[in-house]
């Protein structure tokens, strides 16, 4: 009898969860909009677009078109002021091409605006649509990859239109707006403009100062098409097409398959676990984003893009709005393995970069910017190629991470490598030659020529000694007495007293503390370091167990990352910025896998909500999404470019993973215990799964 209603209640999940298809319905944009400048959740804006799409939308919550997106939308601003065409991709770059549409009835007197409130308010990756109480409006508003679609719902007004902000000039021929964004913070050509058309199906009775005015009826429904170009506005015409004269229904259902499919391919059933399923595809969500795809469509069919480098149209593909410091930790392993068609087109875009500026980026958008540290390309090109991805020149990306490794991006002086030379001729780069938060450069580096070192075997090319001998670089800055990493001068002594608490100085956005475990490559060669496997396990365990003590004399304040890592009450543990992110997952190298399991589970629980303040730091262009998504699949990727991932345990008792061209993956597990033992179709795993057991398929289960 007992068995019987077990039977029963597992026939009903499994009948359940088969017929919650609807991936998407749990993906909820506004998490991570609780943000501001002392407490960032996410510092994320709800993003409705197409997967990797060249114009994303927002609401915006904000007077000004200039404000980033910290103030641009935050969840307890009850006041609209438009919907933003956005390409920003983090608060601290700034957004370039933005224009906002703003719709309003009654005497247009200044900058409209409106009350709202989140119950009349619908986010989803493919539509938005909110009330605007001032003006009895209803907006909804659906993307496509260059375009958009507007439905605006008016009451009875003698003056009903909207208002577009721009900051070039406006023409209007028709029931069509011409206009033009040259808005940005760098990293592009003089002549870089977003050239941007609106279609009206109604015609404006007055113009006059970015305002278009109609008569309306009770209910009358006013759709504009709106389409955009980097290119040109033949281009942006072209690109109108994706939702001219089209039923905005019909592209609404389009974007909702599109989404559900690619979230999709990693199938969660457990029913038991509602909100962790949010937050799980929330995070798949955020890491289908970025970096952004920047090619067009031209009038022959030939894919091009514009480049923000010579400021010319070229052929083929081109992404950015990415930071590889961040991303390259595990967003690009997640896109390699479950997205491998964009994946390819990445590393395409990735050879124009370098065929049209020279050099491959570190911090793009669109350009190359000044931002963060180290020669990541390096890992991302390395790790595509080395799990196998193809169909792109890999002759010229390899020329490409020789020449990045020594010289530096003139521009920028980021893209490439600052301290290229002292760092190849001493073995670190020092902290008195004007490079910034050297001993995380050197640690960084050294991990870039590892990867460097093994693409070039897998390549067979000659002369990487160099590279092979760079790779353990790391150990010139070890500094024994703290068994910790350190700045060092250029005569080969310390740079003073290491304070371990200390975040930026020497390192980036963290202290010596974290900054130690960065040798991805070689947790051995640290462990040997260290003194062996006990000093190693005693090493993590004082991260977690430690105060949450810092020095912010560096910054001079409190930033946002210091202080999520303080409010936690987890140590120094600072999973809200990314140089921490793999640490848990260290554990497995000093055989102690039931850590890892049982931090990784805590970390999940304990960091992410589903709610507004959903992360605990900056999200990061899908980096700190992407960290979630495969924890709570089981592995993690601690060393991108070895195709292999550290093993943790699933959050679900069951996913099934589809990639493309490949059997499917199915990950399940039984029991809570933090002890447990995986098996791939079978076999028994170690702390590690190989990237190929994954495109192998099959089971891969936890017991
Ligand atoms: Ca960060």
């Amino acid at each position: 009898m007992i068995l019987w209603t077990m039977l029963a209640l597992v026939c009903s999940c499994a009948k359940s969860s088969s017929e919650s298809h609807d991936f998407v319905t749990y993906v909820n944009p506004l998490y991570g909009t609780l943000s501001n400048s002392s407490f960032s959740t996410g510092n994320t804006y709800p993003a409705t677009a197409r997967p990797w799409g060249m114009h994303f939308w927002t609401p915006q919550t904000t007077q000004s078109l200039r404000d980033g997106w910290i103030y641009s939308y935050y969840k307890e601003n009850l006041r609209m002021y438009g919907f933003r065409q956005t390409h920003q991709p983090s608060p601290w770059m700034g957004d370039y091409g933005q224009f906002s549409i703003m719709p309003f009835t009654g005497e247009a007197a200044g900058i409209p605006s409106s009350a709202f409130s989140h119950k009349s308010e619908e986010s989803r990756p493919y539509c938005y649509s909110v009330y605007l109480a001032d003006y009895d409006c209803l907006v909804e508003l659906t993307p496509t990859s260059h375009a958009a679609a507007f439905r605006l719902t008016y009451p009875e007004s003698n003056v009903s239109g909207f208002r577009v902000d721009a900051d070039g000039e406006i023409q209007i021929d028709g029931k069509r707006i011409y206009g033009t964004s040259s808005l940005n913070r760098g990293g592009v050509s003089e002549n870089f403009a977003n050239y941007f058309i609106i279609e009206s199906d109604t015609g404006f009775e007055a113009v006059g100062d970015n305002v278009f005015v109609f008569k309306t009826s009770k209910g009358q429904v006013v759709n504009l098409s709106v389409a955009s170009s980097f290119v040109s506005f033949e281009q942006a015409d072209l690109n109108l097409a994706e939702v001219a004269e089209r039923d905005f229904d019909t592209i609404k259902e389009e974007g909702h398959n599109e989404w559900n499919e690619l979230l999709g391919r990693v199938a969660v059933s457990d029913d038991r676990k509602v909100d962790e399923k949010k937050i799980f595809y929330t995070c798949l969500y955020r890491s289908l984003l970025f970096p952004r795809d920047l090619s067009e469509i031209d009038g022959s069919g030939r894919r091009i893009h514009y480049s923000p480098h010579d400021g010319k149209v070229h052929d083929g593909y081109l992404f950015s709005d990415t930071g590889f410091w961040d991303t390259f930790r595990s967003l690009f392993a997640l896109i390699d393995w479950v997205y491998p068609e964009t994946a390819m087109a990445i590393q395409e875009g990735l050879v124009n970069h370098y065929l049209e500026s020279g050099f491959l980026p570190e911090w793009g958008s669109p350009g190359h910017r000044d931002c963060m540290i180290g020669n990541n390309s390096a890992s991302v090109v390395a790790e595509a190629y080395l799990k196998g991805l193809r169909g792109y020149d890999i002759d010229t990306l390899w020329e490409a991470l020789v020449k990045d490794a020594h010289s530096v991006e003139p521009v920028s002086n980021t893209s490439g490598r600052r301290g290229w030379e002292e760092y190849y001729r001493l073995g670190y780069v020092p902290s008195d030659i004007g490079v910034k938060e050297s001993a995380a450069t050197t640690m960084e580096y050294a991990y870039d020529d590892w990867c460097i070192w093994q693409l070039g075997k897998a390549l067979g090319k000659d002369g990487l000694e160099e590279y092979e001998k760079a790779s353990q670089n790391y150990r010139n800055i070890y500094r024994p007495e703290y068994s910790m990493v350190s700045g060092k001068l250029s005569d080969g002594s310390w740079n003073g007293e290491l304070n371990p608490y200390k975040w930026g100085g020497d390192f980036t956005e963290g202290n010596a503390i974290q900054y130690t475990w960065s040798v991805f490559h070689d947790p051995d060669g640290l462990m040997e370091l260290m003194g062996g496997k006990e000093a190693f396990e005693h090493n993590l365990d004082q991260i977690f167990d430690l105060p949450p003590f810092y020095d912010d004399s560096y910054y001079g304040f409190q930033i946002h990352e210091i202080k999520e890592m303080t409010v936690m009450n987890y140590g120094n543990y600072a999973h809200g910025n990314q140089p921490a992110q793999h640490i848990a997952y260290m554990y497995n190298y000093c055989d102690k896998p039931e850590k890892t399991q049982f931090r990784v589970s805590e970390i999940m629980r304990r960091f992410y909500t589903a709610g507004p303040d959903c992360y605990c730091g900056d999200e990061d262009n899908g980096q700190t999404s992407a960290w979630y998504v495969f924890s709570a699949l089981g592995f993690y990727p601690v060393c991108p470019a070895s195709c292999e991932y550290a093993l943790a345990a699933p959050l679900f008792t069951e996913v099934n993973v589809s990639v493309p061209g490949h059997r499917a993956l199915n990950i399940n597990t039984k029991g809570d215990a933090a002890t447990k033992k995986a098996s791939i179709n079978g076999h028994k795993l170690g702390t590690i799964i190989k990237h190929d057991d994954l495109l192998k398929g099959g089971e891969l289960s936890f017991r």
